[in-house]
């Protein structure tokens, strides 16, 4: 509602939705848009928002899926708020979180795709998710170049996931080659040695 009203106020009335869910307030003139960046909730759904929370993706998980097996989109702002707190990277990394196989929140091709799951403890099941790196939708210069992601073996405790997820980047932006995104760095390196590097952090974790 209260976008909307922002829309009516400022814009043309309308607002559009991206595949990174994120909102467009459309039809703005240029000199209302100083007035309107500073309306109140947009201090909060900023225009300029950090890094990873700009490109962090959710399907809808338990709270109003029925097939979820886990919590999914409180889950995603805290690890995108986790490493936006904690890792500088230009590139705007894709993760995308789902709460079960059917992969409403396009896990198939982000960066880095979550999958809800259950993990086995001595306290007994916990959520937990399945990793898996390296999707794309690219169409370069050379042609189509769209690959889905592929999956790493072993699975992080949901409450682990930001510090997990904070190695993994860390590896990444240690190991590429300027200028690399995180697609091109797991097409050179190859998931065998990115997998040799998740085992060791999840052994750590341990
Ligand atoms: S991916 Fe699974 S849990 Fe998420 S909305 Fe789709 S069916 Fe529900």
């Amino acid at each position: 509602m209260l976008l909307a009203d922002l829309s009516d106020t400022y814009g043309e009335g309308k607002i559009r939705t991206t595949m990174s869910q994120n909102i467009i307030l459309s039809g703005i003139p240029d000199d209302k848009l100083p007035e309107l960046l500073q309306a109140p909730l947009l201090q909060r759904l900023s225009p300029e928002a950090k890094n990873f929370i700009s490109r962090t993706v959710s399907c809808t998980g338990n709270e109003f899926c029925n097939l979820a097996l886990v919590e999914t989109k409180e889950r995603a702002v805290s690890v995108a708020e986790y490493l936006d707190e904690r890792l500088q990277l230009e590139e705007k990394l894709r993760i995308h979180f789902i709460g079960c196989p059917n992969g409403c929140g396009q896990k198939h091709v982000a960066d880095i795709g979550l999958q809800g799951s259950l993990i086995k403890t001595p306290e007994g099941m916990v959520d937990a998710f399945d990793i898996a790196i390296g999707g794309t939708l690219g169409t370069g210069d050379q042609g189509p170049a769209a690959q889905f992601t592929r999956p790493l073996k072993g699975r992080v405790k949901a409450e682990r996931v930001g510090p997990v997820l904070e190695q993994l980047i860390t590896y990444y932006s240690q190991q590429r080659s300027e200028p690399e995104n995180f697609h091109s760095f797991v097409e050179r390196v190859g998931i065998p040695v990115i997998q040799e590097q998740f085992t060791a952090i999840l052994a750590a974790e341990a």
